[in-house]
């Protein structure tokens, strides 16, 4: 009776040891596997991080200011404000319609300082004279966002441009100064810069559309300025 129970308890160790032997193996194999199958879906999330970042950065190409502290000039004629003589912000008036530019304000101190205008796009002068309404007007041809554009660059005093047309222009490239305020230099206007962006590659002079369709037909810097 004794040998048997010894020789049963001997048969039950061992079947424990192997058990637990089973049990053991069985959890130390199983947990690196788990290690291997974490890590590849951390490596992914890195790499969509990473190939997100580019497109905060594909931002569209933005135009550099014409003037120092530009967006704060804007303070009279901003972009398709409609203007008569009557209801005009500047006085005397003597246009009607609506605006198809941006107007740049001179700060206090700058009525007889030199005031410089410097190109807001990289491009190609097309056309520099004095025109009725501007003075010294230059329109500069360019690329927006992938179009073809020309800039209209009014009240320019037309002797401190040194550019020629055809000749090309950078950005943030130094044209000219404003004109002396109701004098030839500006048509006549106050001392200011008119900015106007016209959709295509011809040149157009136009200020103030007599219909407010044709607004279309230009953009607003303020949209496209840094
Ligand atoms: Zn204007």
């Amino acid at each position: 009776m004794n040998s048997f129970f010894s020789k049963k308890n001997l048969l039950i160790a061992i079947f424990s040891v192997l058990i637990i032997g089973l049990f053991l193996f069985v959890s130390i194999y199983f947990q690196p596997k788990r290690d291997i199958i974490i890590q590849p879906p951390t490596a992914d999330k890195t790499i969509n991080a990473g190939s997100s970042s580019p497109d905060i950065a594909t931002n569209s190409p933005r135009l550099t200011e014409p003037l120092i502290s530009a967006p704060n000039r804007v303070t009279k004629k901003p972009f398709g404000i409609y203007i008569t003589p009557q209801t005009s912000p500047v006085s005397p008036e003597k246009f009607t319609g609506y605006h198809t530019g941006v107007d740049f304000e001179i700060l206090p101190g700058e009525e007889n300082k030199e005031v410089t205008v410097s190109a807001i796009c990289a491009g190609r002068l097309l056309l520099k004279k004095s025109a009725s309404g501007y003075g010294g007007v230059i329109i500069e041809s360019c690329e927006l966002d992938g179009q073809e554009v020309t800039i209209i660059y009014g009240h320019l005093k037309l002797s401190s441009i040194a550019l020629k047309v055809g000749q090309t222009v950078a950005a943030g490239e130094t044209i000219g100064i404003l004109g002396r305020g109701y004098s030839s230099e500006t048509g006549g206007e106050r001392k200011h810069l008119h900015l106007g962006i016209h959709r295509g590659a011809s040149t157009n002079l136009l200020g103030y559309a007599q219909d407010k369709n044709l607004l279309g037909n230009w953009f607003n810097i303020l949209d496209y300025l840094r």
